[in-house]
């Protein structure tokens, strides 16, 4: 389960402390899907920076479980992140100098040696997301929504407790974006993951939000709505 509890947000500007978001609270268990919308500037990336770990909140608390990742130390936090949290980024950020597999591996890699097991469960994702024959290409040589699929499986490797995608169908086309919400449903549905996904396309928002377990909320004005 996480808990989110009035989370508040500035940031230090020479002309003063901009105020981001506040007082934000929110909770979900494993198998949700929790969509996240809001104009443009409204917070949603700064908002899924500190679900995931990667920015503090100003003020506010967070829990994953019984962890509270901000009160871990840096090596800590990024040892649980690495376990429990999955990114898909609107531009992927996948390694351009490694191959798709090396790509759905750096989970892995960051903790040490390779298990055999992830190296199947790696492959077996890549085929799961339709590039069983992709496996040894590197970025440069996927299409778009290639590469996005192969940021979905890297992102569910390990199975992570939550799943944050930050607009990962930004840059694709209708279909291969509705391709790619489809197969991150189903594969969540395996990992039974706790899904926050943001998003500006409304197809998107309906499809991850229409399942039994899916909730749309609104940032505005700092403050998360139902
Ligand atoms: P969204 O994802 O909803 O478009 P962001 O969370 O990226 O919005 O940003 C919200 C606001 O916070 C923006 O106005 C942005 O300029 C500001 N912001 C984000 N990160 C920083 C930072 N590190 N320092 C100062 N301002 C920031
Ligand atoms: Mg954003």
């Amino acid at each position: 389960m996480l808990k989110a509890e009035l989370l508040s947000k500035s940031f230090p500007t020479p002309s003063g402390s901009l105020d981001i978001l506040s007082d934000v609270s929110l909770s979900g268990g494993g198998g949700e899907r929790l969509v996240v919308m809001g104009p443009s500037g409204s917070g949603k990336s700064t908002l899924l920076a500190i679900l995931g770990g990667l920015e503090p909140p100003t003020s506010g608390s967070l829990q994953l479980g019984d962890v509270k990742p901000y009160e871990l130390n840096a090596v800590c936090r990024a040892d649980f992140r690495n376990h429990h949290i999955g990114f898909v980024f609107q531009d992927h950020c996948l390694l351009e100098s490694c191959t798709a597999i090396d790509n759905v591996l750096l989970p892995a890699l960051a903790s040490g040696k390779v298990k055999d097991s992830l190296v199947e469960r790696a492959q077996s994702l890549l085929e799961r997301v339709g590039l069983k024959n992709r496996t040894s290409h590197l970025p440069a040589e996927l299409s778009g929504g290639e590469r996005q699929r192969v940021a979905v499986a890297r992102a569910l490797l390990l199975c992570p407790t939550v799943l944050l995608a930050d607009e990962p169908t930004g840059q694709l086309d209708s279909n291969t974006a509705v391709q790619v919400i489809d197969l991150l449903n189903e594969l969540v549905d395996e990992t039974g993951s706790l899904l926050c996904i943001v998003t500006h396309d409304e197809s998107v928002a309906e499809r991850v939000a229409g399942c039994p377990q899916g909730r749309r909320l609104r940032l505005t004005d700092g403050h998360l709505v139902k």
